[in-house]
């Protein structure tokens, strides 16, 4: 089933487009008019309307391929430039837009080659350009339901009806972090809510207030490393007691912390600000006493959802739903491979995974790697 890139190339089915910088966003459909540059505006229109308006593939276009890629964020964008450069017939299976989560960043400071940043829209029109420019497919919006064994091969179903047939699969469909409930929190999430606190995002607030919203540890070590760099860290946690979900040492940190407040018993009711976020209104949940704080960010960390409901107990599975890969994973015993041997899982939804973009682009490609030891064994 392995070509040569010249036979990917050839195998292109007819009036499939050369690879060309997109005319419109290819990342996100949801918005009630959209107005596309070269035609009439569209109402309402469903992301298979607007993908194929914008000239995205929406179907596969063929049965058969050496490597079907499930997720188009990081991870599988990784994972599609790599196996189509390497001469795999490849298809990606996207089911809303390319980008994943990281489409949501407006920049990405800390991904190699973009010192001065790139947004996750960017990165993501880039690498698909790249994929396309290697002959991988797309097929955007569609939704992997289920994968099945046949024979030597995987069938991967997708959400219309119709599936798909290769030896290789790569699960990358990633996480969604839980996002609060709270109105106008859409809009801020593209200007002053984070999911993550590196030393790019801790540059973005320095000399500002912040809020960081969670009990768990990974709230317990941005509100540490923030405090160096902002004037004020407020957390909120929903627990009544610090301990409850964080490590003893990170309370003790927090708590020797000089310009940091803990609320105890809390949950994030409101957000202020026109263009950037000014203040929080969190509520005690036992009294109902409301209170406003001031924050420039607010960095939520409440927990993510991987994204493996629809692989309905195929996969070995971490206690949180995350994928297991590599050795101890029975019988796998090659790094990233799945407990099923050619099913390999990328980024955000494997196990243990480090959450980045970088991390998860590199998997992906190392992905690739793996898949042809397990296909070509030396
Ligand atoms: C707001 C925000 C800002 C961030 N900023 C940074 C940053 O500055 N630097 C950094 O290193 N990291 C950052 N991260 C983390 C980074 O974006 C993630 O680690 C990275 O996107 C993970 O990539 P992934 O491909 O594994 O998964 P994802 O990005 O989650 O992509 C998974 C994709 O799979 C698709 N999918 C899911 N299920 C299916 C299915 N059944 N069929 C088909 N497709 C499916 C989803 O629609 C999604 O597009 C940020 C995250 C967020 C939320």
């Amino acid at each position: 089933m392995m070509e040569g890139p010249s036979q990917v190339a050839s195998a292109m089915p007819p009036g499939m487009k050369a690879p060309q910088a997109p005319k419109a966003s290819r990342r996100s459909f949801s918005c009630v008019t959209a107005a596309i540059s070269d035609g009439d505006p569209m109402i309402t229109p469903s992301h298979a309307e607007v993908a194929a308006k914008v000239g995205l593939a929406t179907s596969p276009g063929r049965e058969f391929y050496d490597l079907v890629v499930i997720g188009g964020g990081p991870a599988g964008l990784g994972a599609a430039v790599y196996g189509a450069s390497e001469g795999l017939r490849t298809i990606l299976v996207e089911k809303y837009a390319t980008g994943g989560q990281a489409g949501q960043s407006s920049r990405i400071e800390n991904y190699l080659g973009f010192p001065s940043g790139i947004s996750g829209a960017e990165l993501a029109d880039r690498a698909m350009f790249q994929a396309e420019k290697f002959g991988a497919r797309f097929a955007v919006p569609a939704e992997a339901t289920a994968i099945e064994r046949d024979d030597d091969h995987y069938r991967v179903h997708l959400a219309d009806g119709t599936s798909l047939t290769s030896a290789s699969v790569v699960i990358a469909t990633g996480a969604r972090y839980r996002r609060l409930d709270v109105p106008r929190s859409d809009y801020f999430e593209k200007v002053s809510i984070y999911y993550a606190a590196s030393q790019a995002e801790a540059l973005q607030c320095a000399g500002d207030p912040v809020a960081v919203v969670g009990g768990g540890n990974s709230a317990g070590q941005a509100a540490v490393f923030l405090s160096r760099h902002a004037t004020q860290v407020t957390l909120l946690v929903r627990e009544r007691d610090l301990g409850e979900n964080m490590s003893r040492y990170l309370v003790d940190r927090v708590r020797r912390l000089p310009n940091a407040d803990v609320m105890l018993g809390a949950e994030v009711r409101e957000l202020h600000g026109g263009e950037a976020l000014e203040a929080v209104t969190a509520q005690d949940t036992q009294t109902g006493e409301r209170r406003v704080v001031s924050a420039r960010a607010m960095f939520v960390f409440i927990g993510a959802m991987p994204c493996t409901g629809w692989l309905n107990g195929l996969v070995e599975l971490d206690d949180r739903g995350f994928i297991r890969t590599g050795p101890g994973t029975s019988p796998a015993p090659l790094l990233l491979e799945t407990s099923c041997p050619g099913i390999f899982a990328a980024g955000d939804v494997r196990s243990g995974s480090a959450k980045r973009v970088a991390t998860a682009v590199g998997e992906g490609a190392l992905a690739i790697r793996l898949v042809f030891e397990r296909t070509r064994p030396a």
